[in-house]
């Protein structure tokens, strides 16, 4: 079958591979669609750790084809994957913490992924679709369930307020969720104009350029959108900048959601009183811990408007190209067909 498989470092190809045979406990999907995020750019050059050589992609679901006796599952389930398989077995999976789990493997970051025309899965990372998902959604499971982690620990109330730094395919979801949550005010900053009038029709009841006008001014200044500073933010735009705006444009008392991904080792500037006199809560969010299911439903009820987010639909083909390439300006996600 064909796949497009990262072979070591800085060396991705489309290739010819085996199909892989189902193991005792797994079935086999023809996969339909598969999402490329930044972190598969970060894997390629080697700012991540995974185990080459292995197929990528971990955003991914299709149409089981193959499953083993007794299976939960039936030939022709539409499905998504969850990526991450937890061991069970290390200290934070005995304490429920499994994110944090000491042997994480992953679809398309340790072990074969997406990008590939079948892909053999664990039936513990299975989940059932509505039949209606068109086959393009399928790629966003993954950050839904990753987003509706940062939604849960952000504890948001109806009638709050809610800045959402960052306007990429993380942002763009947050304006949606934070709106289910009952958020009344929601704040989007980024800076490029298409995705600040997306996120209006979203859902975001303001936006903010932050290159005309700082943050923390357009929201807490003066003249702001909210002087006294907004319930949550939410950090998805993963720079030191807008983490430190963050601890500033955060109402007394407020939640401000650690999403985005700095490069490790990079530090920010923290005013330690600015935390304790405000009692500011910081919270990070990692991964997916028991959200998938929860993404894969809230997509099949199709409240979620999920095609204004994709910018190109490609064949494997086109992949290498992607990573070849820097990000083009305006696009937000690449979804591909294998
Ligand atoms: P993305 O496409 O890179 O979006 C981030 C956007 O932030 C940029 O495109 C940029 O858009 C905007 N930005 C940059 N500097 C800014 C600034 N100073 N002020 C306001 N906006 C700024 O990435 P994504 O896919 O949406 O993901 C967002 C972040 O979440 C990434 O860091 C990603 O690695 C992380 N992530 C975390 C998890 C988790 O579990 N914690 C899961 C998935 C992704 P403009 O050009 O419009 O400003």
């Amino acid at each position: 079958m064909k796949a497009a498989q990262l072979r070591a470092t800085n060396d991705f190809a489309v290739v010819q591979i085996p199909m892989p045979s189902r193991r005792d406990g797994e079935v086999l999907i023809k996969v339909l669609s598969c999402g490329i995020c930044g972190t598969d750019r970060h894997i390629v050059k080697g700012e991540f750790p995974s185990d080459p050589p292995y197929v990528l992609g971990h955003e991914f679901g299709g149409v089981i084809t193959e499953v083993g006796p007794d299976s939960n599952f039936k030939v022709g389930n539409k499905v998504t994957v969850d990526p991450n398989i937890y061991c069970g077995k290390c200290a934070y999976c005995r304490d429920g913490k499994v994110s944090f789990c000491s042997n994480l493997s992953a679809h398309g970051v340790h072990r074969d992924g997406g990008l590939a025309e079948y892909a053999a899965v664990p039936e513990s990372q299975v989940y059932v679709l509505s039949e209606s998902v068109p086959d393009n959604h399928l790629a966003f499971v993954e950050p839904i369930g990753c987003c509706l982690r940062g939604i849960d620990l952000a504890n948001i109330q109806v009638g709050q307020s809610v800045a959402i730094l960052g306007g990429g395919l993380i942002g763009l979801l947050m304006v949606q969720l934070a709106k289910l949550s009952g958020a009344t005010t929601i704040i989007l900053s980024t800076r490029q104009e298409s995705r600040r009038n997306l996120a209006r029709k979203l859902g975001a009841t303001h936006t903010v350029d932050p290159k005309n006008r700082s943050l923390v001014e357009s929201v807490v200044g003066a003249k702001g959108i909210f002087p006294l500073g907004v319930d949550v933010v939410l950090e998805c735009a993963g720079t030191v900048e807008t983490f430190e705006d963050s601890l500033e444009i955060a109402k007394r008392g407020g939640t401000i959601i650690v999403f985005g991904v700095t490069p490790s080792g990079v530090s920010a500037k923290v005013e330690p009183f600015n935390i304790m006199s405000r009692e500011l809560k910081i919270q990070g969010s990692w991964i997916n811990p028991f959200t998938h299911g929860r993404a894969a439903d809230l997509l099949s009820s199709g409240v979620l408007q999920l095609d204004p987010l994709i910018s190109k639909v490609l064949s494997l083909d086109g992949v290498p190209a992607i990573f070849e390439n820097p990000p083009i300006q305006g696009d937000i996600k690449y979804v591909v067909h294998p």
